[in-house]
């Protein structure tokens, strides 16, 4: 089982992906571990890597400058080949790696140890390493310290993609998507750039609580989270805001689009049922509020489109109802 998930790389990058990690600056808990790597191993370099489809990109990297490297120059493409460290005593006694840039030039790679950080659902994402620019030998107890601060990174990834992700329906949590509603307004104030929030409520979810079972439910919060996502566009975003109200962002795109496009997304709940042998349709509100100058914030913003989900609601549910522009707020 384990073997097959280290052949099957799209599997490996899916997962790594799935971890949105890719690109992001360097942040404290990462730079924390390699610096501790460097300290407890006594190496003058500690490297964080995740390996890609093509290249290996650093989120850590200490002792030496880190510019992404196509992986057929990358240790740490051999490391996630097996579940073990991966260890050279000696680089230029090794034929895979004695020829290697960083190895024959700048930062002389003498000696490498590298853990693989796997992911809890058995796949190598990437490595975490100790590095040398002589030869020397690492004791074992040196090594399980290297594993068990490669499971600390893993964990802190693991938690922020938890954090991140909402496990039933696959859509942002409601405080990831509060915080891209933020970026959202910023780039408007900054650059016009116009943005679109739907507010989606499904209709009558009590009842098929109450028919057919909390389960049930469940199955229908995640077919109604796969059906909305299989629609929308790879820019917009999804979160599960509460029980069973959704909050579906739609960057660059004016109001007119956005009306279509929650149609779109309305229909697609009604047209098919949503349990296996039961006829059951299940249908949901929306509201519709394009960004506007009086939207300072995300919670404003999610008031107005909640307003228009509310006359939804009230007008007859399954339906999708406008915020009118240019209005101030009525607070209560
Ligand atoms: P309306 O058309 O007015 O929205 O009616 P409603 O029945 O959908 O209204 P309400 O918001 O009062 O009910 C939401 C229900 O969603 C209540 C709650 O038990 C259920 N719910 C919230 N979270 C979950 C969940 O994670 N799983 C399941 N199965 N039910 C949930
Ligand atoms: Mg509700
Ligand atoms: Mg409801």
């Amino acid at each position: 089982m384990e073997d097959r998930k280290l052949q099957d790389e799209p599997g490996r990058v899916a997962a790594l992906h799935r971890y949105e990690v890719l690109d992001t600056p360097r942040e404290a808990p990462f730079e924390r571990i390699t610096g501790l790597v460097r300290a407890v191993l006594n190496v003058p370099i500690s490297t964080l890597s995740l390996i890609d489809t093509d290249r290996q990109w650093y989120k850590s990297c200490v002792g030496m400058d880190s510019t992404d490297l196509p992986r057929e120059q990358s240790f740490c493409t051999h490391t996630i080949q097996a579940r073990e460290p991966l260890f050279i005593p000696d680089t230029l006694k090794d034929a895979r790696f004695a020829q290697y840039p960083s190895v024959m030039g700048k930062p002389f790679i003498r000696s490498y140890l590298g853990v693989p950080l796997a992911s809890p659902d058995g796949y190598n994402l990437g490595s975490l390493c100790a590095l040398d620019v002589q030869p020397r030998d690492f004791s074992l107890g040196q090594v399980e310290v290297l594993k068990s601060f490669a499971a600390l990174a893993v964990d802190e990834l693991e938690l922020r993609r938890i954090a991140q992700m909402d496990s039933l329906t696959g859509a942002a949590t409601r405080r990831s998507f509060l915080l891209e509603l933020e970026k959202t307004i910023s780039k408007f104030v900054r650059r016009g750039q116009p943005a679109v929030l739907l507010t989606m409520d499904i209709d009558h979810f009590k009842r098929v609580n109450d028919t057919f079972g909390h389960p049930a439910g469940d199955t229908v919060l995640r077919t109604v989270g796969h059906r909305l996502q299989a629609i929308l566009r790879k820019e917009d975003l999804l979160g599960r805001l509460g029980g069973e109200e959704f909050g579906i962002l739609l960057p660059d795109i004016d109001l007119h689009q956005a009306v279509q496009a929650a149609e779109k997304l309305r229909t697609c709940l009604e047209e098919a049922p949503m349990l296996l042998h039961e006829p059951l349709r299940v249908t949901a509100s929306f509201g519709i509020a394009a960004l506007e100058a009086a939207h300072a914030s995300p919670v404003l913003w999610l008031e107005r489109a909640d307003q228009a989900l509310y006359a939804a609601k009230r007008a007859g549910r399954n339906r999708c109802c406008t915020a009118p522009t240019g209005e101030i707020l009525a607070r209560a």
